[in-house]
């Protein structure tokens, strides 16, 4: 087993400013409809960038286990 770290979006707090959209390296972070910001896991590195500039704390950096086999396919 091993441990990824993925970024987590509490919907019923975001206000979908967008910080975390712009602060996301790799563009995995989208806002539906200008609603509530959504993380694409299969792209998400678990850096916590959208973490740190979201001013309403609603994105949590959770960490999973995987196998091995699925780590490889998810990193
Ligand atoms: S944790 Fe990093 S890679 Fe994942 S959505 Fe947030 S800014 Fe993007
Ligand atoms: S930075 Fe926070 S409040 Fe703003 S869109 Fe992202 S998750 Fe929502």
């Amino acid at each position: 087993m091993r441990i990824i770290k993925k970024g987590k979006v509490d919907k019923s707090r975001c206000v979908a400013c967008g910080a975390c959209v712009k602060a996301c390296p790799i563009g995995a972070v989208t806002v539906w409809k200008g609603r509530h910001a959504v993380i694409d896991e299969n792209l998400c590195i678990g850096c916590g960038k959208c973490e740190n500039v979201c001013p309403a704390g609603s994105i949590e950096i959770v960490a999973r286990e995987v196998r091995q086999s699925d780590a490889q396919t998810l990193v």
